[in-house]
């Protein structure tokens, strides 16, 4: 390897401990620090965000890929070249006074949007937003700049770093009506069973634990922690999830530990040769979350894995008011009324996501002014889910996003179930005796097929390639559809 290009790694490597460490101290805040101490902390990660903007802008990176002669670069290193430089560039177009105002406004906005939820008043919440939006757009601007780029996969690209907005919509266009026409043919069956009985924590706990193991949590290099909303975080040797518990639903700590599972053992089984440099961490929002929904949905809420889960739940928790295991994979996979975007089931679940898509497209193109967005938003929840929004928490309100400038972020959730399919495609070709291994809670073969066609390869990869490689085909709505269609008419 060339001095130059090591040198530049190693300028790359302090980078990525910093911002490593920046995770770290996210994850201590939403778990085990004091709550005196969130002053402090404001402090300690604002130092730390400047210090790793100032490495990411520094004129010694500039002149160190200034420095790099690209013929003497093999392809991996090649893409690390690529992935920094283009972090480079993209950080020196947005100006900092720019940066700063984008701060500052999502602090004050996140206040007004907690406040405006809670007292169900849109009207607390639309003039930040409306700053939020205006601001997002002169980022945008500042991103496409000597760029084909439109404004909204300027902000898109975030996320999903190699992405097209075009293409997206080309997806989301075969999904929507499939997904309009199967609730509502779900919604007019008989209801899923429920389960009731006794779930106390700590039995919940030991089975989570459990539960984290059968789909190959490596917990020597990771813990299970208890926060507010579940995340997955960290990278390398010591990547970390956090669950909850409520005693009466114990699918909501399993199945969100088993999502946040599939992230962190993404993390988890990059190449270990990547760690520390750029590659090593996942290669676009849309592929994690790919993982996760693979993990929860496809392998955890199958019928073969449900018939060995409700032994175990059995098992664990004595009578569980199920009595088949069918009802056990329905009450898993209940399709109701609802208006809550994190509570909605597999089924719905991508009609929320579509929603915030167009509406967020629009409200950056200038097509949808912010004061008319609650319309927009209860006009369209209404044509989708078929009842009106009942009150503007349950309604625009209800995610976090919009309020801390998290625009262009949507879509990479349902990117992510539109990859699992792909990929669920392509697995259960290649795995012939996966559902008889599912149902005796073996999730190895898939998990393996996993990590050798996706998760190894880290940010090696541009998100399509990395999925049209694995399933030897151009991703494509079609087989998340087929399998959607295929699992929910079985309760129809
Ligand atoms: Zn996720």
């Amino acid at each position: 390897m060339a001095e130059e290009f090591k040198a530049l790694e190693a300028y790359q490597r302090q980078t990525e401990a910093l911002g490593r460490i920046a995770q770290r101290l996210g994850w201590d805040h939403e778990t085990v620090m004091p709550k005196g101490a969130a002053g402090d902390r404001s402090e300690e990660m604002a130092s730390l965000e400047a210090t790793v903007h100032a490495r990411n802008t520094s004129s010694e990176l500039g002149d160190l890929l200034d420095s790099v002669c690209l013929t003497d670069l093999d392809p991996v290193e090649r893409r690390q070249y690529d992935l920094i430089l283009r972090s480079f560039e993209k950080t020196k177009k947005i100006p900092a006074d720019l940066s700063i105002a984008l701060a500052r406004i999502t602090a004050r906005s996140h206040a007004a949007w907690a406040q405006a939820k809670s007292q169900n008043d849109t009207s607390i919440f639309l003039p930040l937003l409306s700053e939020v939006v205006n601001l997002s757009k002169q980022k945008a601007a500042a991103i496409a700049q000597d760029t084909d780029l439109s404004a909204y996969d300027a902000l898109f690209r975030e996320y999903e770093p190699d992405g097209q907005v075009a293409d997206v919509a080309a997806m989301f266009a075969e999904l929507r009506p499939a997904l309009v026409d199967l609730r509502s043919a779900v919604l007019q069956a008989a209801p899923a069973p429920q389960l009731s009985g006794q779930f106390p924590r700590e039995l919940q706990l030991a089975l989570t634990q459990e539960i984290a193991g059968v789909f190959g949590y490596d917990l020597s290099r990771g813990r299970i922690d208890v926060a507010l909303h579940p995340f997955s975080t960290g990278g390398g040797n010591d990547v970390r999830i956090t669950t909850r518990f409520d005693d009466a639903r114990p699918f909501d700590s399993l199945y969100s530990t088993i999502h946040e599972v599939g992230h962190a053992t993404y993390e988890q089984n990059i190449d270990a040769a990547y760690n520390f440099t750029i590659l090593g961490q996942g290669t676009s929002l849309g592929v994690h979350e790919s993982q996760s929904r693979i993990y929860e949905n496809q392998l955890a809420r199958s019928r073969e894995f449900c018939g060995w889960l409700y032994g175990r739940m059995r098992d664990v928790f004595g009578d569980i008011g199920i009595d088949t295991e069918f009802d056990f994979y329905r009450a898993v996979n209940a399709v109701t009324r609802g208006f809550i975007r994190t509570e909605a089931d597999e089924l719905q679940y991508n009609l929320h996501i579509m929603l915030r898509f167009d509406l967020e497209r629009a409200m950056i193109s200038g097509d949808l002014a912010v004061e008319d967005v609650e319309a927009a938003w209860n006009d369209r929840f209404a044509s989708d889910f078929g009842y009106a929004v009942d009150r503007p928490a349950h309604g625009m309100l209800q995610d976090i996003h919009w309020s801390e400038g998290l625009l262009g972020y949507f879509p990479t959730y349902s990117i992510g179930n539109i990859y699992a399919g792909n990929l669920w495609a392509k697995i259960n070709q290649d795995v012939p005796n996966l559902g008889h291994e599912l149902a005796q809670g073996n999730t190895t073969a898939a998990r393996n097929w996993l990590r050798e066609n996706v998760q190894r390869h880290g940010a090696s990869m541009p998100a399509p390639d990395l999925i049209a490689q694995a399933c030897g085909t151009q991703p494509t709505a079609a087989p998340f559809v087929e399998y959607i269609t295929q699992k929910f008419s079985a309760f129809v």
